[in-house]
């Protein structure tokens, strides 16, 4: 297994990530149009991939999308996974954790959710949300229902470590990680903020809320940069993906997924001889109905 394939968003997974190197425009030059064409051609390899994937059923595979508002998570995932076979792709979104996920853990409710082998999944927003949202609001540390015995200084730290100990024992048993951050720049989540609120059918994707986390930016980029440095590993590496191209983004999530499950090792199960013994048998008996 060739893993984690070459890619020049692959977050180092030695430590040394700097959110302010990672490019969030496309190289000079790209054009939208390629993109939509190339990111159409691997489509349809993912959809081929996918079937095999399915077949095989030895791997599970598990995306993880992290960014900012309106970086396009949701359009990414719509985008990719078109045309991929419903039956062995599902998609969960993690919002606000509701009163009964707040009595557990919190990797709880999306272990939960995780894809069984054959099947990818896919995580709108997930687990990171605890070294992210959380780090940046300490006091909804409070909601979390923590013993006063649960170290509060070094907490992110042991968040960090359960993380990359979850995913290292999930890696080791089969599920394939990949975790995409949508780097948006600022001016342009202004710009797709701006046009939320001006065209009408867009005006429901707004919210207040957004605004007011918008102005703890620098606050989420340290977050991200950290939580970006602790876990990038290569057993679980992530992404930083330029998110201000959308036709460009989608197109580097798709390549960074067809690549990945190219690289595994994966063949239709074999038909044993004993049960091909029986295949002219079959033959034999299904023809006289036509
Ligand atoms: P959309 O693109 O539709 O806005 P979204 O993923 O932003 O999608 P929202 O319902 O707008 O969905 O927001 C979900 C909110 O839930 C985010 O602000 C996120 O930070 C927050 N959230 C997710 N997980 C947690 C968590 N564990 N603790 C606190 N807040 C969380
Ligand atoms: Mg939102």
């Amino acid at each position: 297994m060739n893993f984690p394939t070459p890619n020049a968003y692959l977050v180092p997974t030695d430590g040394s990530f700097v959110v302010a190197d990672a490019p969030q425009a496309p190289p000079e030059g790209t054009k939208r149009k390629d993109s939509k064409k190339t990111l159409r051609a691997l489509r349809d390899e993912l959809q081929e991939l996918q079937h095999l994937l399915y077949a095989h059923d030895h791997h599970a595979v598990l995306l993880v999308f992290q960014a900012m508002d309106a970086a396009g998570k949701d359009g990414t995932i719509r985008a990719v996974m078109r045309g991929v076979n419903p039956t062995g792709c599902r998609v969960w979104s993690f919002k606000q954790p509701s009163a009964t996920e707040l009595q557990h853990d919190f990797l709880w409710r999306t272990a939960m959710r995780l894809p069984e082998r054959g099947n990818i999944g896919i995580f709108n927003r997930s687990y990171y949300e605890e070294v992210l949202v959380v780090r940046v609001h300490p006091e909804y540390l409070e909601g979390q229902n923590l013993p006063s015995s649960v170290d509060r200084t070094d907490i992110w730290k042991h968040r960090f470590e359960s993380i990359r100990d979850h995913e290292q024992h999930l890696a080791r048993n089969g599920t394939v990680i990949l975790k995409f951050w949508l780097n948006v720049s600022k001016d342009e989540q202004r710009r797709r903020f701006l046009s939320r609120l001006d065209e009408p059918e867009k005006n429901w994707k707004f919210s207040k809320g957004d605004v007011t986390e918008r102005g703890y930016w620098d606050a989420y980029m340290d977050a991200y940069e950290e939580a970006l440095r602790e876990t990038s590993r290569p057993w679980a590496p992530w992404y930083a993906i330029p998110a201000d191209d959308k036709p460009y983004m989608r197109l580097q999530v798709a390549r960074v997924l067809v690549d990945t499950l190219k690289g595994l090792e994966m063949s239709f199960p074999d038909v044993a001889d004993e049960d091909r013994a029986h295949f002219e048998a079959m033959r034999e008996k299904l023809r006289p109905e036509a």
